[in-house]
């Protein structure tokens, strides 16, 4: 079972994701995070990454195939993964697709959490993340219990990355690069959801739209596939 999450930052997939993931026992791919490592420890890759970020623009197509086909290969995979931030681009979009075929699975179930610009506005400047536990935190929506701390103990940190006008640049980045992409996943495997609603409201949405894909792949999929979805 492949996952892919949509939607622009802000959208809630951060809240989503390690929901779905626990649900399906399956490991979180968060492209976002991979990156950020990358940028803490100051690796050759992640000094070049920084100064993409930072001024709201995205990481290239090869060394982001790199990141997913490396994180791909570990063994907690072999039964499939959600990927929260990846493909970005078409190319990345067939990239992933050849990986996937090559490896039996069947084609992604792609979730799409639609919220309105000014809504994530709001949102975004609010939130706060835990470098240690990476739980984010939102002063407006979801405060911690103390002020300007992590419920870990830890200071929060506003991420570069979140300040106004960098979300600004990146919403737009996001309408402009993503939109292909979704429209190369346009069909049958394709859900666009509410992203307003409670997260309750929309974690059983998705939870009915994977089931109901559950049923039909074991159906139709080869032997293998259907041994590896149990
Ligand atoms: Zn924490």
């Amino acid at each position: 079972m492949i996952v892919l999450l949509f939607g622009p930052p802000g959208c809630g997939k951060g809240t989503q994701s390690p929901r779905i993931q626990q649900w399906l026992d399956i490991p979180l791919i968060a492209t976002g995070d991979m990156l950020r490592q990358e940028i803490r420890s100051r690796t050759h890759l992640g000094r070049g990454i920084e100064s993409v970020l930072s001024s709201g623009g995205y990481v290239g197509d090869s060394q982001m195939n790199r990141l997913l086909l490396r994180r791909s290969h570990q063994t907690d995979c072999v039964n499939g993964f959600l990927i929260d931030g990846y493909p970005r681009t078409v190319p990345q979009a067939i990239f992933l697709d050849r990986l996937l075929e090559k490896r039996g699975f069947a084609a992604p179930i792609v979730i799409h959490l639609q919220v309105a610009e000014d809504t994530l506005l709001m949102r975004l400047s609010g939130r706060r993340q835990c470098v240690e536990c990476k739980r984010v935190h939102n002063i407006y929506t979801n405060p911690p219990q103390r002020e300007g701390f992590c419920d870990c103990g830890v200071p929060l940190e506003e991420r570069n990355d979140d300040r106004p006008e960098v979300v600004r640049a990146r919403l737009q980045l996001y309408t402009e690069q993503t939109s292909p992409v979704l429209d190369y996943y346009r069909g049958e495997n394709c859900f666009t959801l509410d992203g307003h609603r409670h997260q309750d409201e929309v974690f059983g949405e998705i939870q009915g739209i994977i089931e109901s894909r559950m049923v039909r792949v074991r159906h139709q999929a080869p032997q293998a596939v259907r041994a590896a979805l149990g």
